[in-house]
């Protein structure tokens, strides 16, 4: 509440949020603060006549748009539970969200509405102009914006669900409203930014930001297609200034630099936060160097709201080697304001925060084994330097390699293999092994204009032999189109493993 109320009062007639629109969705239409403040009114208004109680979940599946932000304030504003779910899920796993969530209302972005049109909800509504004819109440009355409980849920967002059935991540509003002030001032956002979207708004990076950008009076993009070339159109026609994404997103906007006509939009003036999944070195190295943009990472979950750790260089980096510097910002950072990390005995990264879920929702058990004193236990191993305080994430525990008895992080051997020019796309994963238990292999996309025909594995294996204890080099290689990815852009490398561990148990998967 309080980042949107400092809008509309503060920022009234600034530009609110800039819709991207792909057909069918109509832009909408006055994209000032004032505007957005008046909508999320109007929509609380159209939930009340709707009989939705405090506390009764509403769920949206919309790619990102204006008026999915718009919902991300009005539902947990009005002491309602906003339930925002990932797009890429398929019919039955939506209705499982909307079934575990007891959400009674689902909006659904028209693009999406065929292919989700068996998912049935107590209210469902296509989001567009005749919803809003029919739902949205303008002009009533206006209500005093309420300040909800800070221990109350403001949204239960679901994990991948990997393995079992997601997990719904209750976050309170203390939660979200820390997490956009430690994102606001590590990134330094000021009004005079433009914040692009390039991030699934479904995701907690989604809302942490727009909350915070809101409460700053920053003017926001909301881009519904991830895509190099359009990010580098709207960078220059928005005059954009910070962006947050996954590692994949800016190798896409690297990729379409290599063709991209004149200078380069936003040299020297854009930041760009990496979230989600490690940096390759050369990623970092190659956005600040081919693009002129500021790197930057976090880390963190969804259980998190995410913000867990930041890394910047500092000034006195300035004068530092590109691979230095590159090195220097690997590493997932410093924690956060307010934010407390130990590495337990087995090498696992726990966190004590203001950020940190309030448990899953209807799940008494999973919560218990996730918070211990306090402590969330992220599955993520690391460590935190002595000297200058920097976690580093060495791999996820179920990602961890075990071969011979000797424990090798995927993440490593994928940089390795990322810094060789025809390597475009890689995934390193555990293969089941009679002689060691597990041993490595390298999926690899080739770069499309690199030497790709002169590559083959023995080449790939020589390189990452010469550059790593001779048990991390992959034993094979194999060559694919493409690498599954979720909608944050992070890989799914349980999808990888499960054809080779078919019938076998793999201890964690
Ligand atoms: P699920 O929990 O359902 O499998 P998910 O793990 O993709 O889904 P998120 O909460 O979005 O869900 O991801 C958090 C994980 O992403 C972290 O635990 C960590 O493994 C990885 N991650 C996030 N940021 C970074 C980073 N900067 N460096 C390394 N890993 C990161």
């Amino acid at each position: 509440t309080d980042f949107l109320e400092r809008a509309e009062l503060g920022f009234a007639r600034s530009p609110g949020v800039i819709d991207e629109p792909l057909q069918p969705a109509p832009p909408v239409p006055d994209s000032t603060y004032g505007r957005l403040g008046e909508r999320v009114r109007a929509w609380q208004a159209g939930l009340d006549a709707l009989g939705v109680r405090e506390g009764e979940r509403v769920a949206v599946v919309s790619h990102n748009s204006a008026r999915l932000l718009e919902l991300l304030f009005a539902v947990p504003m009005s002491g309602r539970i906003a339930v925002p779910v990932n797009f890429r899920l398929q019919p039955d796993e939506v209705q499982y969200v909307v079934q575990q969530s007891g959400a009674s209302v689902l909006l659904v972005d028209p693009e999406l509405d065929d292919a989700l049109s068996g998912v049935k909800a107590r209210h469902r509504f296509v989001l567009g102009e005749q919803t809003e004819t029919e739902l949205m109440r303008f002009g009533v009355q206006p209500r005093p914006w309420s300040h909800p409980d800070e221990d109350a849920t403001a949204t239960i967002n679901y994990t991948s669900g990997t393995t079992a059935r997601p997990k719904g991540v209750q976050l309170t509003h203390r939660n979200i409203w820390v997490n956009g002030l430690t994102f606001g001032l590590h990134t330094r956002a000021w009004e005079r930014d433009v914040y692009m979207h390039t991030l699934p708004m479904f995701h907690c990076n989604g809302w942490g930001m727009p909350f915070v950008m809101a409460g700053l009076g920053v003017k926001q993009v909301a881009l519904r297609k991830v895509d190099g070339a359009e990010i580098l159109r709207r960078v220059d026609e928005h005059g954009v200034t910070l962006m947050c994404g996954a590692p994949a997103v800016w190798n896409t906007v690297l990729d379409a630099a290599a063709s991209w006509q004149g200078e380069i939009p936003g040299r020297d003036q854009v930041r760009v936060v990496c979230a989600g999944a490690p940096p390759p070195s050369k990623t970092i190295q190659r956005v600040e160097e081919e693009l002129g943009w500021q790197f930057m990472q976090i880390y963190g979950l969804t259980e998190t709201s995410p913000l867990l750790t930041f890394n910047r260089t500092q000034p006195a980096d300035d004068h530092l080697p590109a691979e230095e510097r590159a090195r220097k910002l690997s590493r997932a950072g410093l924690p956060a304001l307010g934010v407390k990390l130990k590495v337990a005995e087995s090498g696992e990264v726990l966190a004590r925060s203001n950020v940190v879920l309030d448990g899953y929702w209807e799940k008494p058990e999973e919560t218990a084994a996730a918070l211990e004193d306090g402590w969330f236990h992220t599955g993520d191993g690391g460590t935190l330097d002595p000297g200058d305080g920097h976690l580093t994430i060495s791999d996820r525990k179920k990602d961890v390699i075990i071969t011979g008895g000797e424990n090798v992080s995927s993440i490593e051997v994928e940089d390795v293999l990322f810094s060789h020019p025809a390597v475009a796309e890689v995934a390193v994963i555990g293969v089941p092994d009679e002689k060691w238990g597990e041993t490595i292999k390298a999926l690899v996309v080739l770069a499309a204009d690199g030497d790709a025909d002169a590559v083959d594995e023995a080449e790939l294996i020589a390189h990452c032999k010469e550059r790593l204890a001779r048990y991390k080099a992959p034993t094979s290689v194999e060559f694919r189109d493409a690498i599954p990815r979720t909608a944050t852009g992070k890989i799914q490398k349980f999808k990888l493993r499960q054809p080779y561990w078919a019938g076998r148990d793999r201890g964690v998967s």
